[in-house]
């Protein structure tokens, strides 16, 4: 009878129409008699399979597909045959297990493996069970602990290439040991302003073609191209960037256009820098595999030397820079895959140091790489016999800050390319324009060092030149266009704000009357849309009424931005030796490697030459028989706990030191304490806003979205008064 009601309940369920199926269609009777026939049901399916056994087993004697002596001929257990191939389709095809598992347990259930049709029997229907329990399966044995644990790729530095590639391996069901002699992830790749070219990438409107950007590419790259490197650059260009969206979830929503490119290719976030917002994207997407064991991170950590044996690369030996002496930890980590994403040389200045050696006349010129560029890889990997190639070519750009505060530190925040763009105007220190703004960053960088007299007779630049220091000035209108970069570079004191002629002449050291002639002779030539420099673009033109004018200025100097040389490489990211064959086990890619960008890169160039390389150069590593471990995704933990406490600005001022800062980001109090030191472009910039309001300096960098990762550093929000 209660068989009968739950048929009917379910019947009832099937046909009332949608809208009329509520809480009180149904009694309390019907509900009980429908989950009491559905738990029977479930009940019976269980036996179907035990019974349809019994049934082949007392009706038909298949022959074995393989007969072997060695294996017992089973029960003709079609029906477990039958679940265990299901289960193992199901876990190949969701990426649970690798296609290499995959085929060999298939092999084992077609060869009617007893283990393999028992484990079918007991846990076809909890697969990750049997997933677990398969584990215990044949040649697993002869996969040493060692082998297992062994990770797949050492991966040397974690810019955008190195992260690239790891990802690429992690998802992949590899393992990966990641060594970075900082103690922040990202490099130089977290600094990069321009954003990332792309032909074309998905819902794009552009007129835009593949031939047009590889035209542009070659063109820049002049005697020194190499075509099929630019070929794989450009070919690979819009899956990149697809990737980076999609994958790593990156905002690269506006398309611009920079100078040497004919039409806007290149990506950048809608909010934000596109380096910060790329590298701490990336950074979250790998780190979630630290939680499943396959990531494993090494900060503050050198590598000096790769290891060889007979022609194969098979680890690394690292120094530790933490000040911890520690001395039981290993000094050579092994994998037959290492990777050198470790960067340009542009910081080493040393006697021995590259610059000196291929461009000993810049060796005093200031960079804009961190002062971790100092080549480690190429010099690691020349000492196993690795091929150079364009050393010499070193890419000068014309604007990088004189912080006022700091004004000889080597290493120098560049001035973005936008700066220019929006109207900035160069004036030299006897108060004159001397190029047009908008000129290649050659032309303008050329401008520069000739107010040099050996530089302008002989285009060498002597090495114990003074820096050559200018003055980049953005009107009102300027400043407004630029309004996030302006904020950024004003927070850090690299721009000021000048009210009037007056102020900025005082700041520029210049007679009052020669900045008004400079300043209304570029009125007029804005008017006539062309200048003595050829220069026929005109934005951000300075008010007419000079005096009451607002200005933001700051000092530039040329400053040495990429090195173009490096390591040779294929087009698989495999490192090339002197006699020109590939090392075994040796990758580079991004600015380590040298030849994809010929004499000059262009701008956007960077970061696609390191996901593209890295993406290939991540794809192609071999991976290990392991068993995949599962989607990080599904290890996300989150607490869920959301502090609301309400904290005055008095409270909020306490909190004002390094060890114990507090910061209020759009109206929520954070403790960066712990934070600061993991903050990639330095503890700094954190610390300089504890116990305050950090809003200003936060968005002229992040977007918004980048504080829904930091739900553990939330304390509260600000009290409102
Ligand atoms: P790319 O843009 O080519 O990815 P980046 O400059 O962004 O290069 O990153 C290179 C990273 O490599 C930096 O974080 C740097 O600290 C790291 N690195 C350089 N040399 C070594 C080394 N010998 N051992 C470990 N990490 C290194």
């Amino acid at each position: 009878k209660m068989a009968m009601l739950g048929y009917g309940t379910a019947l009832k369920i099937l046909f009332l129409p949608e809208k009329e199926l509520k809480s009180s269609s149904l009694s309390r009777n019907e509900i009980v008699a429908f989950i009491n026939t559905v738990a029977k049901m479930s009940e019976s399916l269980k036996h179907v399979r035990e019974l349809t056994s019994l049934y082949w087993a007392n009706h038909v004697q298949p022959e074995p597909l393989n007969p072997s002596p060695s294996l017992p001929v089973i029960i003709p257990a079609l029906d477990l045959l039958d679940s265990a191939v299901a289960a193992i389709s199901t876990l190949g095809g969701s990426g649970e297990i690798s296609a290499e598992r995959e085929g060999y347990l298939l092999k084992l259930a077609l060869q009617r493996d007893t283990d393999l049709l028992l484990l079918a029997k007991y846990y076809a229907n909890d697969l990750n069970k049997f997933l677990q329990h398969s584990e215990l399966l044949g040649d697993n044995s002869k996969i040493s602990t060692e082998t297992a644990v062994e990770p797949d790729a050492i991966i040397i530095g974690s810019g955008l290439a190195g992260l690239s590639a790891a990802l690429n391996i992690l998802d992949r069901g590899g393992r990966v040991l990641l060594i970075e002699k900082e103690h922040f992830l990202g490099g130089n790749s977290n600094k990069a302003s321009s954003g990332i070219n792309a032909c074309c990438a998905t819902n794009e409107t552009t007129d835009d073609y593949l031939e047009s950007f590889k035209e542009d590419t070659i063109k820049s790259a002049g005697s020194a191209v190499q075509p099929d490197l630019i070929e794989v650059l450009i070919a690979n260009s819009a899956e990149a960037v697809t990737w980076l969206k999609q994958r790593v979830g990156v905002d690269l929503s506006l398309l611009a256009q920079l100078g040497g490119h004919h039409f806007k290719r290149t990506h950048r976030p809608s909010n934000g820098m596109a380096g910060a917002e790329i590298m701490f994207a990336l950074q979250k997407a790998v780190k979630q595999y630290q939680k499943t064991g396959m990531l494993e991170i090494l900060l503050d950590t050198k590598v000096s030397t790769l290891i060889q044996n007979e022609g194969q690369v098979q680890g690394v030996q690292v120094t530790y820079l933490d000040g911890d002496d520690n001395t039981t930890r290993p000094n050579e980590y092994t994998s037959s895959s290492v990777m050198l994403a470790t960067g340009g040389f542009a910081s080493d200045r040393s006697n021995d140091s590259y610059l000196a050696k291929y461009r000993p006349e810049l060796l005093n010129l200031p960079a804009t790489a961190g002062a971790f560029s100092t080549g480690d890889g190429v010099t690691i990997a020349r000492e196993i016999g690795a091929g150079t190639v364009d050393m010499e070519k070193v890419q000068i750009h014309p604007t990088g800050w004189v912080d006022p505060k700091d004004p000889l530190n080597p290493t120098k925040v560049l001035a973005a390319e936008l700066m220019r763009g929006i109207g900035g105007i160069l004036i030299n220190s006897s108060g004159k324009r001397f190029c047009n703004e908008l000129g290649t960053r050659a032309y303008v960088t050329d401008q520069m060092l000739g107010h040099d007299p050996d530089y302008a007779s002989n285009k060498k630049w002597n090495r114990n030149n003074e820096n050559v220091n200018f003055s980049l000035v953005l009107s009102s209108s300027a400043a407004h266009d630029g309004q996030k970069h302006v904020d950024h570079y004003v927070h850090k004191g690299l721009l000021v704000k000048y009210n009037g002629v007056d102020e900025l002449s005082k700041w520029l050291g210049v007679n009052q009357s020669i900045i008004f002639e400079t300043l209304q002779q570029y009125q007029k030539d804005a008017d006539l849309g062309i200048d003595e420099w050829g220069k026929t673009s005109f934005r951000g033109i300075p008010r007419l009424d000079l005096v009451n004018e607002t200005f933001y200025a700051g000092i530039i100097t040329p400053v040495l931005h990429y090195c173009m040389g490096g390591v040779t490489i294929d087009t698989g990211g495999h490192v090339i030796n002197l006699e020109g064959n590939t090392i075994p086990g040796l990758y580079a890619a991004g600015e380590v490697s040298g030849g994809v960008h010929g004499d000059n890169r262009l701008g956007g160039n960077s970061l696609l030459e390191c996901t593209v390389f890295g993406t290939i150069v991540g794809q192609s590593i071999p991976i290990k028989e392991r068993l995949k471990m599962s989607a990080p995704a599904s290890l996300q933990t989150t607490t869920g706990k959301i502090e609301s406490r309400e904290i005055s600005i008095d409270e909020l001022r306490m909190h004002n030191t390094p060890k114990d800062c507090w910061v209020a980001i759009h109206g929520v109090v954070y403790d960066l304490t712990d934070f600061a030191d993991e903050h990639p472009a330095g503890a700094e910039s954190v610390i300089s806003l504890a116990g305050g309001d950090g809003t200003e300096a936060f968005q002229a960098i992040h977007n918004e979205n980048l504080l829904d990762d930091f739900d553990e550093e939330r304390i509260g929000i600000l009290k409102v008064t």
